[in-house]
């Protein structure tokens, strides 16, 4: 710009030369000229030495989902984990200065996802809102349903995942995949996108699983950084999807001590051959990477998630677990699992009036072959439903949730 002005002062005095009859209106055809020039050099980074920034902040919502794109003014919300943690995300975002949502994701109607979404939405104003359009019953949706109405009456635009393409800047490209609409499983119908800043690629799965993310392998899904699906389930991350997502640093959004004991082993063990580069929230809290056209970097140093540190006693994909137990009032409830050897289980068998004190119901040690089984009476005078079993693999932390149905 320095060296265009100094052409300019030198064409003016030779110019002033020449036109000194019309001067001033050569003037202002210059100066009009000048801003025309500069205001088209400001989207050139080349000529301004400016890049794009966009920040990705990884938010701790203990077991759950909530990120945050922030690309100077422009801002993509992804989720804002389950109700408690509303109110945080809209503090966190109140923190960093965050004055609008320009998109709102809502992943998919689980709690940990659209949980706190309906205050965030109540508290800023959303101008495009992008979800599922999987329904579910609970009453966290109908809060989350409700404040997309309101939204929408306000203007917002509220629309189901679809392929859809924003360039938010010359430089940074904020896309969503659809992977249709024909799941029973809300997990697997999650919205997928990813951004693009420069060369550098993050991708967010929500929760989907082995059968969506086999769905998304035709597109251009290669990634540097990758939020690992479902908390890092093993139900996610399948090894045909890491093949062409070849991360080089995976994100994972949990909570301590989650009931799920996610990350599960499998998971990180099929991440891990790409890349060790893997930071969990329950251990850093908000994680933040940064990205411009020099790349990315993590904006502070965090604790790297080593598989040693996620005990684990087995293969557990080789656990035989049932996931229903029928029963008839005033006989014998029969469990079998297979798990690994010599471990030690404990087992809750909730019904309408609380845990089950009945003789049987203890913790046990499994069979040198993985074989326990629980035997107990369910009384004759127990009210018909379904009911949950817990069981846990005791030094894992493992749980497997059994419906139980007493007829
Ligand atoms: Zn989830």
């Amino acid at each position: 710009m320095k060296k265009f002005i100094g052409i300019l002062v030198v064409v003016l005095i030779i110019a002033a030369v020449f036109y000194y009859g019309d001067f001033d209106q050569f003037v202002v055809n210059i100066v009009e000229q000048i801003k025309e020039t500069s205001s088209e050099e400001e989207n050139v980074y080349d000529e301004t030495g400016d890049s794009d920034v966009a920040i990705v902040h990884y938010i701790d919502v203990g077991q759950g989902d909530a990120i945050l794109i922030e690309i100077d003014d422009y801002h993509i919300l992804i989720d804002a984990g389950d109700n408690a943690y509303g109110d945080d995300v809209v503090a966190y975002l109140n923190s960093i200065g965050v004055d609008d949502i320009e998109i709102l994701i809502g992943t998919h109607p689980d709690a940990d996802h659209i949980g706190g979404l309906d205050d965030v939405i109540n508290s800023f104003d959303v101008e495009l809102i992008i979800d599922s359009c999987h329904t579910h019953t609970t009453q966290t949706w109908n809060d989350y349903q409700e404040a997309i109405e309101n939204e929408v009456l306000g203007g917002a635009v509220s629309l189901c995942d679809d392929f859809l393409n924003y360039e938010i800047t010359e430089n940074i490209v904020f896309e969503v995949f659809d992977v249709g609409d024909d799941f029973t499983d809300k997990n697997e119908s999650s919205v997928i996108s990813k951004l693009t800043v420069y060369n550098t690629v993050f991708l967010f799965t929500g929760d989907a699983e082995h059968e969506a993310e086999s769905l998304i392998l035709e597109y251009d899904i290669n990634a540097d950084i990758y939020k690992a699906g479902h908390h890092g389930s093993r139900s996610s991350s399948s090894t045909a999807f890491l093949q062409v997502v070849t991360p080089e640093m995976v994100i994972i959004s949990a909570g301590l001590d989650n009931s799920y004991a996610h990350p599960h082993s499998e998971a990180l063990n099929r991440i891990n051959v790409y890349t060790e580069e893997i930071y969990g929230t329950w251990m850093n809290g908000s994680i933040l990477i940064s990205a411009d056209r020099d790349g990315y970097s993590l904006v502070e140093e965090y604790y790297k998630v080593s598989s040693e540190e996620v005990i684990i006693l087995g293969n557990l994909e080789d656990y035989i677990v049932p996931e229903v137990l029928t029963v008839t009032k005033g006989e014998s409830a029969v469990l079998n699992m297979v798990g690994y050897p010599n471990t030690e289980y404990s087992i809750v068998v909730n019904l309408k009036s609380g845990p089950s004190s009945a003789s049987g119901i203890v913790d046990k040690i499994s069979e040198s072959d993985g074989n326990v089984t629980w035997t107990w009476a369910v009384s004759s005078r127990s009210t018909a439903g379904t009911y949950d079993i817990i069981i846990e693999e005791i030094e894992s932390k493992h749980k497997w949730y059994i419906e139980f149905n007493i007829e």
